[in-house]
């Protein structure tokens, strides 16, 4: 049992699937592509305010202490009130320097451990300065306080150099999400073509197959063919158009149907008429020459009918004439072929029959005609009779026309011989 067909889809809905299908997975992408640079945007952000913040720090660190030391050299040169208290306001500048970075959350454990490692170096080298600045420190504390301050230079040196390491880390990380970033975008947007192309296939086909059944439809109908009808099952709009095709092919089939028919038959008696019979004694002689068979033709007249229209009316007559029509008709074979030869003339083709079997046909045709009365619509009842004249394909004639005109001389014997009466050529 089949649940659901894409066919049942309306091309409506189908379009608007397809266009879904091109449309979602392109969206994604730039919704996806839009989440993804606000967040390494931020983390960028983060990356370069902390080195920053890092190196400055550092760097306002590493020239207050290199001023501090020189203000203590000019005073070993110099000594003043005013040097000794700038120094002691730029050493508690460095102080605080150290206390603000140190109290930063984001500090690689070594960075801490350098900084830290520098303060101490830097409070030892202040407990020299404080000799140097109250009393006459030897002359060696100079060239000592001169060796510290290289000490920690050192030392602040050394973290710039795990800053830019860990910059370089942060760098390494940051190009990693972003080529990860560009993988997911490629297949995303690889994804997004692909299932369009597939979308595209899918309503593409779903309309050009039955466009094809169409055509092959319209072909059949150019070349006359009525009888052909499409296949095709769907529910939508083209299944229902293809239904109302067919049904409009069953009309014009049905009547095409009719108006052959009314092209081959006799109007009044509804046998064949004279084109038709014509045609298929043409046939018939054909078929007989090819497969040597016999046949016969009947030429049928009825008698004194001139005196049935005269006494009782035309349309008696012609009643009387459709009567002898179908008494004729009940007794041959659906393949005999009756007509109307011409006013009160008929005539049967029998194939595969001889002049023996036709003999019996017609003699049957003659008796059952004889022994009907007929009653007509105004109460009339009238016996009429008729001669038959037979010729036998090929011993009484090898065309159509000879075969006629044979069983015409047949018919005229018959007449002659006082009617009511069967003869051959
Ligand atoms: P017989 O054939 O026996 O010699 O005599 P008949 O009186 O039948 O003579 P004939 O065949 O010459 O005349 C044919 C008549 O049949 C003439 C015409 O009035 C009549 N007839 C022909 N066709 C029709 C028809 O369609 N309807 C009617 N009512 N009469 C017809
Ligand atoms: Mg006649
Ligand atoms: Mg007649």
């Amino acid at each position: 049992m089949k649940f659901f067909s894409f066919k049942n889809l309306s091309l409506r809905t189908r379009f608007l699937v397809a266009m879904g299908v091109v449309f979602i997975p392109l969206v994604a992408v730039g919704l996806g592509s839009a989440v993804f640079l606000q967040h390494t945007a931020n983390a960028l952000n983060q990356v370069v305010e902390q080195p920053v913040y890092k190196l400055q720090t550092t760097s306002r660190l590493q020239n207050q202490i290199r001023k501090a030391f020189a203000l203590v050299k000019d005073f070993a040169g110099a000594p003043s009130y005013a040097i000794r208290s700038q120094f002691e306001s730029d050493a508690k500048a460095v102080e605080e320097i150290f206390v603000e970075i140190l109290a930063k959350p984001f500090l690689a454990p070594q960075e801490y451990a350098l900084l830290n490692q520098a303060r101490r170096e830097w409070q030892d080298s202040v407990a020299l300065t404080k000799l140097i600045l109250t009393s006459a420190a030897p002359k060696t504390a100079l060239y000592q306080l001169d060796q510290r301050a290289n000490q920690i230079m050192f030392t602040l040196d050394q973290i710039y150099a795990a800053y830019y390491r860990e910059i370089g880390a942060q760098r390494a990380l940051n190009n990693e999400a972003q080529n990860r970033f560009l993988m997911i975008l490629a297949a995303a947007i690889g994804f997004g073509l692909f299932s369009a192309l597939i979308g595209a296939v899918w309503l593409a086909r779903s309309v050009l197959v039955p466009l094809h059944e169409f055509e092959k439809g319209m072909t059949h109908f150019a070349n006359d063919n009525l009888s052909y009808r499409l296949v095709l099952n769907n529910q939508d709009e083209l299944g229902q158009l293809a239904r109302e095709f067919n049904a409009m092919a069953e009309r014009l089939m049905s009547n095409q149907h009719k108006l052959e028919e009314l092209s081959v038959r006799d109007g009044l008696t509804g046998l064949y008429n004279r084109r038709e019979f014509e045609k298929r004694l043409n046939e018939e002689v054909h078929r007989a020459r090819r497969y040597d068979a016999a046949f016969t033709v009947l030429m049928l007249d009825i008698d004194h009918f001139k005196d049935v229209n005269d006494r009782y009316g035309h349309q008696t007559g012609d009643e009387a004439l459709v009567t002898v029509a179908d008494l004729i008709r009940l007794n041959v074979r659906p393949v005999d072929v009756t007509c109307r030869y011409g006013g009160e003339e008929l005539a049967v083709i029998l194939p595969e029959t001889d002049a023996n079997g036709a003999r019996i046909v017609a003699e049957r045709i003659r008796g059952n005609i004889a022994d009907s009365l007929i009653t007509t619509l105004q109460g009339y009842t009238i016996h009429v009779t008729v001669s038959i004249g037979l010729a036998t394909f090929p011993r009484d004639g090898d065309s159509g026309t000879g075969l006629v005109s044979a069983a015409d001389q047949a018919l005229y014997a018959a007449k002659q011989d006082g009617r009511n009466l069967v003869r051959s050529y």
